[in-house]
């Protein structure tokens, strides 16, 4: 494998395992991920520790950071340019989650408003490493000295906590060791899952996997929520309020588009007709991404070859950051 070569920054994004990824996960990350490959340096890591703080079982851990990997892969992550890791696989990183606590005040952490969304989500189970998520953020990026993070802006507090924590560290302890990264917000289109309500997500089993084969894809598409407003055949429709068309956005030809924009407005078309169409264009878009999954799959040692690979150039990253925290900290 070769190194990285120097280019425009050094980009890190992380995601939990989730294992076979969604439509939603492909439209807002993974997509931008393969995009930033030809401009930065990129470190993308799957962050199962993060897992740990959500997780009732562990029992999938494995195997979803296989199907996760497998994913990103078939998409067009490219190994021997980007690192692909497991969080797990680098114990520097929880180091550094301890000596950055030493200089984050518990108040910010409790007072952060993702915090307050997951205490109200799962309130049977506040544990510590769930205040501490955003340390543990933090020190993800910063163990790489990753200058550039693409995330949704919901995630802006907390890279803003990152550059807090680099500035109270460096100040603390008199030495310029850390970078403070900076946000590359993402933009992408608003798809919902075939609920029409919500965020495309597996817990609410509402979503469409990359990897569901062409029956399934069409199955789960039919069962779209539409504009709510067009009861019959004959009522006009509004595509502006409508998931089905979102997606016709994305996969379908701007010709295509146009004409369902058009038809839908005067029920020129129907809502079967026209979930038939975009089914049949989310399989033409997915084809190349399943074949090369099918592919790697068939040989599943060599996707943990990637991860190891990555483990080992994540590694040198980080022990030479920890060595100058270490330094930084008196403790070397
Ligand atoms: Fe939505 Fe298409 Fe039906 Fe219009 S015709 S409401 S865009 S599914």
């Amino acid at each position: 494998m070769t190194a990285l070569t120097p280019k425009k920054g050094r980009v890190f994004s992380g995601a939990r395992p989730t294992g076979r990824q969604h439509l939603g996960n492909y439209l807002g990350a993974i997509q931008n991920y393969v995009a930033l490959q030809d401009e930065y340096e990129c470190i993308y890591c799957i962050v199962d520790l993060h897992a740990l703080t959500t997780v009732d079982t562990t029992e999938n851990l494995r195997q979803n950071t296989y199907e996760m990997a497998l994913d990103w892969l078939a998409a067009g992550i490219r190994p021997d340019e980007s690192i692909l890791f497991v969080q797990s696989h680098i114990p520097q990183v929880t180091e550094l989650h301890l000596f950055l606590s030493m200089v984050t005040p518990l108040g910010k952490l409790t007072d952060l408003p993702t915090f307050k969304e997951k205490v109200r989500m799962q309130p049977h189970n506040v544990n510590y490493g769930l205040v501490g998520y955003p340390v543990l953020m933090a020190a993800d990026i910063l163990l790489y000295k990753a200058d550039t993070v693409p995330v949704g802006i919901d995630q802006e507090p907390h890279i803003e906590f990152a550059r807090e924590v680099v500035r109270s560290f460096n100040y603390r302890y008199n030495a310029a060791v850390l970078v403070e990264p900076h946000m590359k917000a993402t933009e992408f289109p608003k798809v919902l899952g075939i609920d029409g309500q919500q965020k495309m997500s597996k817990s609410l089993d509402n979503h469409i996997e990359l990897a569901a084969t062409p029956e399934e894809t069409q199955g789960r598409v039919m069962q779209m929520v539409t504009d709510p407003q067009r009861l019959r055949r004959t009522d006009p429709g509004d595509p502006d309020v409508c998931n089905v068309f979102s997606l016709h956005k994305v996969f379908s030809s701007p010709e295509e588009v146009e004409e369902i924009n058009v038809e839908c407005r005067r029920a020129g078309i129907g809502c079967v007709q026209c979930k038939q169409k975009l089914a049949r264009n989310l399989n033409d878009n997915l084809e190349p991404f399943r074949d090369r999954r099918l592919e790697l799959d068939r040989n599943p040692g060599e996707v943990w070859d990637v991860l190891e690979d990555g483990q080992q150039r994540a590694q040198e990253i980080a022990a030479l950051t920890i060595a100058e925290v270490k330094q930084a900290l008196g403790l070397a």
